[in-house]
């Protein structure tokens, strides 16, 4: 199962959001959308960094005040790790776990075309193997 399958069953479009909006923007975002991180981006094309929860709560840890006025630009990791939608859903879940975020933007050449989180490829994996169990089930039984 490759990553361009899982975006299928997505709703199509990237929510972005722009270096400068604020963390206040960011946390009303993420609380209305119902979402963990986006990807920071000036143009909405092109990537310039990614923004999660956790960054907020690092924040909030180091208590310097004002957090919600201060940019997104601020708070987010600038070195975004993408995979392609060819991208096999295992590797691409390894590589979440090995480098600890549950978010990943899916870019087809220089295109953004989505995000992926291991919520969402957890799901595609479980799902397969259901399937492939059901079958050998099937099989064992002799209705294949
Ligand atoms: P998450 O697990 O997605 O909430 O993110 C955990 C941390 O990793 C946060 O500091 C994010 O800014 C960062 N992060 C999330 N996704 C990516 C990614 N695809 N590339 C680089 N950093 C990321």
């Amino acid at each position: 199962v490759r990553i361009s399958d899982v975006l299928k069953n997505k709703s199509t479009g990237v929510t972005t959001v722009d270096p400068s909006a604020t963390v206040q923007d960011l946390v009303a975002l993420l609380a209305e959308r119902n979402i963990g991180a986006v990807i920071v981006s000036s143009d909405g094309r092109t990537p310039a960094g990614m923004v999660s929860e956790r960054d907020v709560v690092r924040q909030l840890n180091r208590q310097e005040g004002q957090l919600l006025g201060r940019t997104v630009g601020e708070i987010m990791t600038a070195e975004v790790v993408v995979c392609s939608p060819e991208e096999k859903v295992e590797s691409v879940l390894q590589l979440m776990t090995e480098r600890r975020f549950r978010h990943v933007p899916v870019m087809d050449e220089a295109k953004l075309v989505g995000i992926v989180s291991i919520g969402d490829l957890v799901k595609s994996q479980i799902d397969q193997l259901r399937l492939e169990r059901d079958q050998l089930t099937n099989y064992i039984s002799g209705y294949a």
